[in-house]
């Protein structure tokens, strides 16, 4: 079989990635190896996320299927005190931020969405696991699959887009070196689903909360329909071990510990979800793209679920994928040594930025907190929508890199005294 562009995964980034590409009259075949719908956690999504739902027509699905409506977030500091809010705002060159919203989502629900508003746009979906590149020397030339009834299939493409999330396919086919461990690496996530919970009055109820008790420790609430709430604790993987506990054990026991305004808030709550759990989700990889391929979303980096950005950066790639795409079949030479090489370092600047944000928040707390409310309160509104692409950095960003690289430069004086010592 032969297509333009074969994408692996029918996540948001995969799904996303078809839609934008079936408006550029490429031939898209988009491989599942999971029976949609399925379960995925991640289901708090950013204001700019919101614009990549409306940039696909998808806005008024998202109203009937009445997902939370999502105003902004708001995170609570250690013992309930010293809350910030984050709105959701969006921004117009002509009159600046303005007032929006976005959504929270059930993923099996979302995610099948996605899915299906891609075959019904024109994307040729199969149902198959990828389980090879195909190479002809360094150059990706399409991908080896196999069906259900284990009959083996290749599928020759120009473009392979590898959006398998954390199965990162190329990179464990050995195409694209190995994972580089993240900051947020050693943590572990343990959630659930729950009835019960109390969540701000009125239009304020879909909005996201986050819990702060200390470094690296903290919980997330965030409403997915009118009575169930997503609840997730995530702590050092050294702390979970220590505790010893069964996962939903754990849980219970974090939630009326981790933070008394996260107590006051789940006063008699019902599991309605398996309590489940992840560890080692961060990583990224150096060189995501080459001749023949490029990665989108967790199949090449994924830093830390706290602010909600993994699903925006699976679909905005997804968007900037589909671009460089259409201009590389626009080109006839098409001889460059990396014909994506912009796309990644694109990618490479918005996962970048981010990172600074979130190390300022994990490392600097208070610092963090000065610029986010105020010295840099509009530049922390635009990080959290996701409007981390410009050129030129805004000078919260500048701020919050700074402050990071004191911090780096301390802990390397300090660990290198100790080692003289
Ligand atoms: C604890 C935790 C909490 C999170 N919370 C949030 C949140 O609140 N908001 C948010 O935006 N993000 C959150 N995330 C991140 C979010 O889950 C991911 O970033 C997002 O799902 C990435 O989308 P994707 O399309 O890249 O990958 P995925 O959503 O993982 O989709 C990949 C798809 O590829 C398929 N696939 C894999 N391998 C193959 C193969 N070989 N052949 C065929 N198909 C294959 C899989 O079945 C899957 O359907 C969280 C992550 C974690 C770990």
């Amino acid at each position: 079989m032969k297509t333009d562009v074969a994408i692996i995964g029918g996540g948001p980034g995969g799904a996303a990635a078809a839609m934008f590409l079936s408006q550029t009259g490429l031939r898209v075949t988009m491989i599942e190896k999971a029976q949609s719908p399925r379960y995925h956690i991640g289901e708090s999504l950013t204001g700019e996320c919101g614009n990549c739902l409306r940039a696909l027509g998808l806005e008024e699905e998202m109203t009937a299927r009445r997902h939370p409506v999502k105003y902004g977030v708001t995170v609570y500091g250690p013992r309930g005190r010293n809350a910030f809010w984050v709105p959701v705002k969006g921004w117009h060159p002509g009159s600046g931020l303005f007032d929006t919203h976005t959504w929270s989502v059930r993923r099996s629900d979302f995610d099948h969405m996605l899915f299906t508003a891609a075959a019904a746009r024109g994307v040729s979906v199969m149902k198959a696991e990828a389980v090879a590149p195909l190479l002809n020397g360094n150059t990706v030339r399409g991908v080896r699959v196999r069906t259900n009834g284990s009959i083996v299939e290749d599928i020759a493409s120009e473009v392979l887009i590898d959006a398998s999330g954390q199965g990162t396919f190329l990179s464990n086919a050995g195409m694209i070196g190995q994972k580089v461990r993240g900051n947020y690496d050693r943590q572990v996530a343990v959630f659930s689903q729950v009835t019960g919970a109390i969540r701000d009055p009125g239009a304020a109820s879909g909005n996201t909360l986050i819990f702060y008790r200390q470094k690296h420790h903290w919980a997330w609430f965030i409403p997915l329909d009118d009575e169930i709430t997503s609840v997730g604790i995530v702590v050092p993987a050294e702390y979970y071990r220590a505790k010893n506990e069964s996962k939903h054990q754990f849980l219970m026991r974090e939630l009326y510990q981790l933070n008394p305004e996260l107590t006051r808030r789940l006063p008699e709550i019902e599991f309605v979800e398996e309590v489940r759990g992840i560890s080692n989700y961060s990583y990224r990889l150096l060189n995501f793209t080459g001749k023949g391929f490029l990665c989108v979303g967790d199949s090449h980096r994924f830093i830390d679920p706290v602010f909600s950005f993994g699903v925006f950066f699976a679909m905005k790639e997804a968007e900037y994928a589909a671009s460089s795409i259409a201009s590389f079949f626009a080109d006839s030479k098409r001889e460059q040594p990396n014909p994506f090489i912009d796309y990644q370092r694109l990618c490479d600047r918005g996962q970048d930025n981010i990172q600074e944000l979130i190390d300022a928040f994990w490392e600097h707390p208070y610092a963090f907190s000065m610029l986010a409310h105020h010295r840099y309160p509009e530049d922390v509104i635009h990080m959290f929508a996701g409007r981390v692409y410009n050129e030129t950095p805004l000078p919260g960003l500048l701020a919050m890199r700074s402050i990071n690289e004191q911090g780096r430069k301390k802990r390397v004086a300090h660990e290198c005294a100790g080692s003289i010592n």
